[in-house]
């Protein structure tokens, strides 16, 4: 045993300094809170629990079956299956399916999509006790929306971080371009009187 070890074990260098270390951080600032009574503030970008936009106008999806989200989704835990319709012959979508376990959270579906019809909303706690809950079917997907938007009291909800590329404010349903009383945290699109270029996306806090 050489004498600076024997010093350290005399003088109980090594658990002093593990002492000065814990009463350290005794003065210091937890980092830790007490959930679920205190929650963390949520950012304008959060990728939580999937859902379908309701349109207002016709009280159902407003996915229009392009499978882009599929295409693109790394996961490919994106199911989609659309039909014919006899009478004129377009395109519905007939099944759309995520498999939230598989989900990685990536938010591509989410700005990939041309008609802001999918959306990742900042609900986060939605465990569940089987797979089965997490398999969200389109009926699902709509309900998540719904349970979100309950929440929010406004239909103004629309994350600037979802947006995709090339939609004009403007053209939005007219519930997501209006301004009305901002529930905290929601990004909304508001319309200028004068000028469409001048469309801005404002952020509360
Ligand atoms: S967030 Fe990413 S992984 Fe999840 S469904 Fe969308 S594209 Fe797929
Ligand atoms: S990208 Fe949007 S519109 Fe296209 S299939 Fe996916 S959710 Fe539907």
């Amino acid at each position: 045993m050489t004498l600076k070890e024997l010093v350290k074990k005399v003088f109980f260098l090594e658990i002093l300094k593990g002492m000065a270390l814990t009463f350290k951080m005794m003065c210091t600032r937890a980092v830790t809170i007490q959930y679920p009574k205190q929650r963390r503030r949520i950012y304008a970008g959060f990728r939580g629990r999937h859902a379908f936009v309701r349109d207002p106008k016709t009280l159902k999806e407003k996915c229009i079956a392009c499978m882009r989200c599929a295409n693109i989704c790394p996961s490919q835990c994106i199911y989609i299956a659309k039909k014919k319709r006899p009478e004129d012959g377009k395109l519905y979508l007939a099944q759309y399916d995520i498999e939230a376990l598989r989900c990685i959270y990536c938010g591509y579906c989410v700005e990939t999509c041309p008609v802001c019809a999918l959306v990742l909303t900042e609900d986060y706690e939605y465990s569940a006790y089987t797979k089965q809950e997490l398999y969200f079917t389109k009926e699902k997907l709509l309900e998540n929306w719904d349970e979100f938007a309950a929440k929010q009291k406004e239909d103004t909800y629309f994350n600037k971080f979802w947006r995709p590329d090339g939609i004009d404010a403007s053209k939005l349903p007219k519930g997501k371009r209006e301004q009305g009383p901002v529930p905290t945290r929601i990004v909304v699109v508001s319309e200028p009187e004068s000028s469409p270029e001048k469309n801005e996306k404002k952020e509360t806090d």
